[in-house]
């Protein structure tokens, strides 16, 4: 049976991870190590609920009433969904329509990422930089599966549900690396990029 491994659910967020209100519901797990992962912290001996799809839904379905108001949903982040692509599936299929599903992603999982994005609403892919040396300094892993996921994306024509976001990263990036990145991915047909900068603790 599909199964999640839960961090936390947050509910009533407001335009920050999707349409409307959303409940972000924090999976645990991740193959990237990011220098400033805050979630990293969350990650390393968190404890996680497992959760079925079904039980997963009944605790979404609380707020039914305002995702139907305001076009909002259901936003998986992390840690890294793409791990949870099964159970994904499933609670996609058994939610058929009844609120949005967004995936927030870093896209370095080898999966069939063009089926789960047609069965979706919308990914907001965390690029960071397509610049593999960067990549692999920043998060210790290439970035080989990022860009074969961002062009299957391409080649099937589902740009257009994709939020591609480019951060500036201190001590990582320079502008001009950010402007090959962007680039890149406009180069792959993406047209909503966000660029902005990551807010790192000392
Ligand atoms: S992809 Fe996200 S959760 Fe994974 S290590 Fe990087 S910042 Fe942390």
């Amino acid at each position: 049976m599909e199964m999640f491994d839960v961090i936390t659910i947050d509910r009533h967020r407001f335009h920050t991870d999707g349409k409307g209100v959303t409940t972000l519901v924090i999976v645990s797990g991740c193959p990237l190590k990011c220098r400033y992962c805050i979630n990293g912290r969350l990650l390393s001996g968190a404890k996680t609920k497992k959760m079925t799809v079904e039980e997963l839904l009944q605790r979404i379905m609380q707020d039914y009433c305002y995702f139907v108001a305001t076009g909002g949903g259901i936003t998986f982040g992390g840690g890294e969904p793409l791990l949870y692509y099964d159970a994904i599936m499933a609670f996609i299929r058994r939610v058929n329509g009844m609120f949005a599903t967004t995936i927030e992603t870093s896209l370095s999982v080898d999966v069939d990422v063009p089926k789960l994005l047609e069965a979706a609403d919308r990914f907001i892919i965390d690029v960071k930089s397509t610049d593999c040396a960067i990549y692999r300094g920043y998060t210790g892993t290439g970035n080989e599966i990022l860009l074969s996921n961002l062009e299957k994306i391409s080649r099937v024509g589902l740009q257009g549900k994709c939020v591609i976001r480019i951060p500036d990263i201190k001590d990582f990036t320079t502008g001009e690396d950010i402007e090959r990145s962007v680039n890149y991915v406009r180069g792959l047909g993406f047209e909503n990029i966000d660029c902005f900068a990551y807010k790192v603790e000392d």
